[in-house]
C-alpha cells in the first residue's frame, strides 16, 4: 500500500546523535578507581565516539568484527557502547569475573579481534594472553588502579589511540538488524552462550527503559548504573539514558558500600539499578553512616528476586523505592517490571508488597506465556506454574554459532526462559524457580525461592539460600545456608529457622534440623547473583557419611 511510513532504520548513532545536538551541556560523570572523578558532557562524548570510531579503523576494525571489553563501569566504556556499534561492528562487553576457561573460550568463540582492558584487570589479559592467539591488540584504559600493572602484549594506551585520530568520523549506513553487540551467559552447565544484539533490538530495549511504567528513565534523572556494563549493557541503562538526556554517573569498580553511598550522596543520584546483592551491601553500609540520599528515589533491583526486606526496610529507613524487574541475558535484558497498577494503591500494604515482590507485567512489546509438560498454555490464575516462556523483538531467536544449544527457541518462535512462573490475571508473572533449581522431593516440588524469601524475614538472618540436597529415600530435600545477622542475641539456631518456615510451608516441605547449615558468606556468581551450582555441591558434600 502506498502512503506509508518513512522506513527509518533503528540504529545506534541515531541515539548518540540526538543526546549531541539536544543535550550536549548534559553530564557524564565517572569515578576512578582511586576515587577521583572525571566529568564530560554529551556534545564531548559524540567527538570522542568520533575520534574513537577513526582509531579503530585506524586499527583495522571493519563492520561485522568483534571489538571485546574487559572493564568496569566508566565514560570510556560508554565512548565504545556507541563507537564499535556506529562503525558496523560489534562490542562484545565481558564479564571478566567468569572462570579462565570459560573467558577463553568466549574470547576465542567469540574471535574478538582487538580487546579494550581497564588497567585494574590487565593483569587477567596478561594472563590470558596465550590462550588468545585471535586477539591482535589490547588498548589499556587507564583507570587510575593504585600501582603498577601487568599488560598484555601488544598494548596501547586508549587516550594515545583517541589523540591520534582524527574527530570527524563517517557514518557508514547500517541496516538496523545488524549485529550491535553481544554477550555471553554464564552458563551454570556447559559452554557459555553467545546472544547478539541488533541495531534495532538495542534500539527499542532502550526505548522500552524509559516507559513510564517501567524504567521511566527521562532527562531529569541522574541515573547510575551499579550492575556492570558487562552485565547484559547494564541492563539496557546507558542507552536509555543516552536517548533521554540523563545525566549518568559510573562508579567503575567502586560498587561496593562506602564508594557507592559517596557517590550516591556526591553526585545527587536520582535512581541506580542492581542485583540484589549490592543493594544487601548499601544497606548494611547505610545503617553504619549516615549519607543524606534525599535526592535518590528508586533502585531497580533484577537478576535475583528481590527480598522482601530489602523492599520494606530501603523504604522504611532511607525512604527509598524498590523496584522489581526481570530479565536475561537472551531478552537485552528486561522483560517485566513490577509497578502497581493504579487499582491496587488503595489496597492493604501487605497485598501490594505481594505485588511488588512478583517480577511484574511484560513491557509493552514483550509477550509472556506460562507453558505446562506437555507444552500446553496453563491458566492465567496465579495458581498454576509452568515454565515462563517470551517472544519479541528485544528477545533472542537463537545462540551465536551454537545450534546444538537451540531447543530453548521454540519451532513457533517463542523461547523457553527455563524460569518457573505463574501469571495472573492482571499479567504479573512470579517466578517459583528456575527449573533447575526446584527441590523435587518425592516427586512434589518445593520451590526455593519461597523459601528463601521466608527464610530472609527472619530478624536474626541477613541472607539466606535454599538448594536441593540429594536423598536416597526422597530424592531431594531442602537444605538452608544461613547468613546470620550481626549483633543480634541470641544468636539463631536451626529450630528457630524451621519454626519460621511452618506457618508457609507443608509440613512435608520443612527442611530437616540437620539441613540447616549456618556459614560466613555465601558463594557468589561474576555478576553477583548467589551461586547455586557450588552451594548444590556444598551440601552434598556435607550430607555425605563421614568416609563416604
Ligand atoms: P546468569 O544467571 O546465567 O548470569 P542471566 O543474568 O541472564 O544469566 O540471568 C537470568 C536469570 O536470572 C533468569 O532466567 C532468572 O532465573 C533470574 N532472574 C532475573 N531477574 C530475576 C528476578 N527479578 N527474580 C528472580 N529471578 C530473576
Amino acid at each position: 500500500m502506498n502512503g506509508l511510513m518513512m522506513d527509518w532504520p533503528l540504529l545506534v548513532p541515531s541515539i548518540l546523535y540526538r543526546a549531541g545536538r539536544i543535550y550536549p551541556e548534559k553530564a557524564i560523570i565517572s569515578r576512578h578507581a582511586d576515587g577521583t572523578i572525571h566529568r564530560m558532557n554529551y556534545g564531548e562524548l559524540e567527538v570522542r565516539v568520533h575520534r574513537l570510531m577513526n582509531a579503530l579503523r585506524s586499527l583495522g576494525i571493519r563492520p561485522g568484527d568483534r571489538v571485546a571489553t574487559l572493564a568496569w563501569n566508566s565514560h570510556r566504556h560508554l565512548e565504545l557502547y556507541f563507537a564499535v556499534p556506529s562503525m558496523g561492528a560489534v562490542l562484545h562487553t565481558i564479564n571478566f569475573r567468569l572462570a579462565r576457561d570459560q573467558l577463553k573460550y568466549i574470547i576465542n568463540h567469540a574471535e574478538d579481534r582487538v580487546v579494550f582492558v581497564d588497567r585494574s584487570v590487565a593483569p587477567l589479559a596478561a594472563a590470558l594472553r596465550e590462550d588468545i592467539p585471535g586477539v591482535e591488540q589490547f588498548i589499556v584504559m587507564d583507570d587510575r588502579c593504585p600501582g603498577p600493572s601487568a599488560l598484555p602484549e601488544p598494548a596501547i594506551d586508549y587516550e594515545d589511540l583517541l589523540a591520534g585520530a582524527s574527530e570527524r568520523a563517517e557514518f557508514p549506513r547500517l541496516d538496523e538488524n545488524m549485529a550491535a553487540g553481544m554477550c555471553y551467559t554464564s552458563a551454570t552447565t556447559g559452554e557459555p552462550k553467545g546472544v547478539v544484539y541488533s541495531h534495532r533490538s538495542t534500539y527499542l530495549h532502550a526505548m522500552a527503559g524509559c516507559l513510564a511504567d517501567a524504567g521511566a528513565l527521562s532527562e531529569r534523572e541522574i541515573a547510575l548504573p551499579a550492575v556492570p556494563m558487562f552485565h547484559v549493557n547494564a541492563w539496557g541503562m546507558p542507552y536509555s539514558c543516552a536517548m533521554t538526556g540523563a545525566t549518568q554517573v559510573f562508579p567503575g569498580s567502586g560498587l561496593i558500600g562506602q564508594p557507592l553511598a559517596e557517590l550516591l550522596e556526591s553526585q545527587r543520584v536520582t535512581c541506580a539499578a542492581g542485583v540484589p546483592t549490592i543493594w544487601t551491601l548499601l544497606y548494611q553500609h547505610l545503617k553504619e553512616k549516615t549519607y543524606d540520599l534525599s535526592s535518590l528515589h528508586t533502585l531497580l533491583v533484577g537478576g535475583s528476586a528481590a527480598p522482601r526486606w530489602m523492599l520494606e526496610r530501603f523504604e522504611r529507613d532511607f525512604g527509598i523505592r524498590v523496584l522489581h524487574a526481570w530479565g536475561m541475558t537472551e531478552t537485552s535484558p528486561v522483560g517485566t517490571f513490577s509497578r502497581l497498577r493504579s487499582e491496587m494503591l488503595a489496597w492493604s500494604e501487605e497485598r501490594q508488597i505481594e505485588y511488588r515482590l512478583k517480577q511484574g507485567i511484560p513491557i509493552a512489546g514483550v509477550e509472556t506465556r506460562i507453558l505446562g509438560d506437555g507444552g500446553e498454555d496453563l491458566p492465567w490464575d496465579g495458581e498454576h506454574v509452568g515454565e515462563l516462556a517470551v517472544r519479541g523483538p528485544w528477545i533472542a531467536s537463537s545462540y551465536y554459532n551454537n545450534p546444538e544449544a537451540g531447543a530453548a527457541f521454540t519451532p513457533d518462535g517463542w523461547f523457553r526462559t527455563g524460569d518457573m512462573a505463574s501469571i495472573d490475571r492482571y499479567g504479573y508473572v512470579q517466578l517459583t524457580d528456575r527449573k533447575k533449581d526446584l527441590i523435587k522431593r518425592k516427586g512434589e516440588w518445593i520451590s526455593s525461592v519461597d523459601m528463601e524469601n521466608a527464610v530472609s524475614c527472619h530478624p536474626g538472618i541477613a541472607e539466606a539460600a535454599v538448594v536441593a540436597r540429594p536423598d536416597p529415600v526422597c530424592d531431594e530435600l531442602p537444605a538452608v545456608l544461613v547468613v546470620r545477622r550481626a549483633g543480634v542475641e541470641p544468636p539463631v539456631e536451626p529450630q528457630d529457622v524451621i519454626d519460621s518456615l511452618a506457618p508457609k510451608f507443608a509440613r512435608w516441605q520443612l527442611p530437616l534440623p540437620e539441613d540447616v547449615h549456618f556459614v560466613e558468606s555465601l558463594p557468589r556468581t561474576g555478576v553477583g547473583k548467589i551461586d547455586k551450582k557450588v552451594l548444590r555441591q556444598l551440601v552434598a558434600g556435607l550430607s555425605k557419611p563421614p568416609g563416604g
